[in-house]
């Protein structure tokens, strides 16, 4: 399978590529849009779309991704790129669960794939969890110092990429395309 990523986010191509062995995905070059969606599935669609328009004849995949936490209502979700103007973002949510007992946190990324024949799949991964109180580790990016899996104790910084690439959110999602497209 030949699939273009609508992102320039060397990690999440890194992580696509090793959850989809066999697929040959390469970036899309070039200004992703601005996402102005509603939705993750509103802006992995903006970005698929935007991918569509650079190539006719492969794949494209749009992703988009986010960190929801219970005491926050679901917070920053949609917004987890840039919730903390300024700050980091991992480090600032940090800041704002300090005093806070209620650590349930997931992880989601949405894809949208758009195929050559003009179909789209759209796909969610989910990895529940919860928020750590303190960054560990150095594997991965974004929150995943902070986040610990359930049923485990290290944060996916710690636990590592290998695992990362098999069971994380990102890789659930890529999975699940890979099923829909196998249905077809
Ligand atoms: P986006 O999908 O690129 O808009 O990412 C939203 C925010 O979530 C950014 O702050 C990313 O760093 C973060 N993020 C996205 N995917 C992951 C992940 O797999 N682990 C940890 N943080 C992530």
């Amino acid at each position: 399978m030949r699939a273009l990523l609508a992102s320039q986010n060397a990690h999440k191509l890194g992580e696509l590529r090793l959850a989809l062995p066999g697929w040959e995905i390469d970036p899309i070059v070039g200004e992703a849009p601005d996402e102005t969606g509603d939705t993750y599935e509103d802006n992995a669609r903006i970005k698929a779309l935007w991918g569509r328009a650079q190539a006719a004849d492969v794949l494209v995949i749009g992703e988009d991704s986010g960190i929801e936490c219970v005491a926050l209502d679901g917070a920053p979700g949609l917004h987890s790129a840039r919730w903390a103007p300024g700050l980091d973002q991992a480090d600032a949510l940090l800041a704002r669960l300090a005093d806070e007992g209620e650590r349930r946190t997931r992880m989601v990324t949405v894809i949208v794939a758009l195929t050559p024949e003009g179909r789209e799949i759209v796909v969610e991964g989910v990895l529940e969890g919860t928020l750590a109180r303190e960054r560990r580790g150095t594997g991965g990016f974004g929150y995943d110092p902070i986040f610990v899996p359930i049923g485990e104790t290290r944060t996916v910084a710690e636990i590592g990429d290998e695992w990362k690439n098999q069971n994380s959110h990102r890789a659930r999602a890529a999975h699940a395309l890979r099923d829909a497209l196998s249905l077809m």
